[in-house]
């Protein structure tokens, strides 16, 4: 089959990569969305230290699942899923505690040890998968995936007396986390450096400024990091308060020179937020609760699936999706 694969030096369109093997527990997948994710982006420069096919934001159509699964999965060959990426053993001591994302023994869809969904078929558990409402279109249903890491920042707070929350960066992840929060008993502002991405916020009545705009004075009483850059935790630890929030949602492949200091000066609680559930995505997408669809800024064949993270790299570009013919 076909594949967009990394092998350490960079992405490649592989014409005639394995087909994944239909394991106990699991469904075979055939891609009809996929998103981009900087995530994605940061693997191909060598984080994670991943080999294999990429990407882990799709929506599909069940092909087969194997035959020991209960007779509840096997009604779902043919229908339209969305699948949660983290594929847990189920039996270590953070499965059994109740935080299965975080299993010793786990693989990542596309990110660690599991081929991912650039490709014309990939497996997942069907325990992972969630069939997807009619009433919701692909274009929205490929974003359960990001809206349920958004969604996932919700669960690190508790939001008391109106808070300032500043969303640091206007990227993908951050509007969508942005339009989050939004919902919450918070002051929610972006602060990002374009002002095309920032227009968004305009729209949705969000506040936002340029980040040349504003002064860094530790006044937020949460600052969410989603620049996706080394420079953004030094930021947010200069715009909270102290005994203030830090939620980093950023992940980079190298994070140097960072001066962690006013952690401990200004008693900042630091805190990392990784995935979400895809219940809670899938009933705020299908609810309208958030805009997704303007987000979508390319779309690109599959078969030109190599020049999707280049694009995505692009400075303006938020989602791009890749479609599968
Ligand atoms: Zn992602
Ligand atoms: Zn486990």
């Amino acid at each position: 089959m076909r594949a967009l694969v990394y092998d350490g030096s960079k992405p490649r369109f592989e014409p005639r990569h394995p087909d994944p093997e239909l394991a106990p527990g699991e469904a075979i997948i055939r891609p009809i969305a996929a998103g981009v994710c900087s995530t994605d982006l940061e693997i191909s420069r060598g984080y994670m230290d991943y080999r294999g096919v990429l990407g882990h934001e799709f929506v599909g159509i069940v092909e087969k699942v194997h035959p020991d699964v209960d007779d509840k999965a096997k009604q779902l060959v043919g229908k339209r899923v969305v699948g949660s990426i983290n594929c847990v053993c189920g039996k270590c001591d953070m499965c059994t505690r109740g935080l299965a994302n975080h299993c010793r023994d786990r693989t990542v869809l596309g990110i660690a040890g599991r081929d991912g969904c650039f490709a014309e078929r990939f497996s997942l558990p069907v325990k992972n998968l969630l069939a997807v409402p009619d009433t919701l279109d692909d274009d929205h249903a490929v974003f359960t995936e990001p809206l349920a890491a958004a969604c996932n920042v919700m669960n690190m707070l508790r939001i008391e007396s109106r808070p300032f929350v500043t969303v640091l960066g206007d990227g993908r992840l951050g509007l969508l986390t942005a339009q989050v929060l939004s919902k919450l008993n918070a002051s929610v502002r972006v602060i990002g450096k374009h002002p095309d991405k920032l227009a968004l916020c305009e729209k949705w009545g969000i506040k936002h400024r340029l980040l040349s705009d504003v002064s860094l004075r530790a006044d937020q009483d949460v600052v969410v990091d989603c620049t996706g850059s080394a420079s953004g935790l030094d930021t947010a630890l200069k715009m909270v308060r102290p005994r203030g929030k830090v939620v980093l949602k950023t992940t980079v492949a190298e994070q140097k020179g960072v001066d962690l200091s006013p952690i401990v000066i200004h008693e900042i609680q630091l805190l990392g937020s990784r995935c979400g559930l895809f219940s809670d995505a899938l009933a705020m997408l299908n609810g309208g609760e958030v805009d997704v669809v303007s987000l979508i800024s390319r779309r690109v064949k599959f078969a030109e699936s190599e020049k999707a993270l280049a694009t995505a790299a692009m400075p303006g570009t938020l989602k791009v999706l890749i479609e599968f013919e």
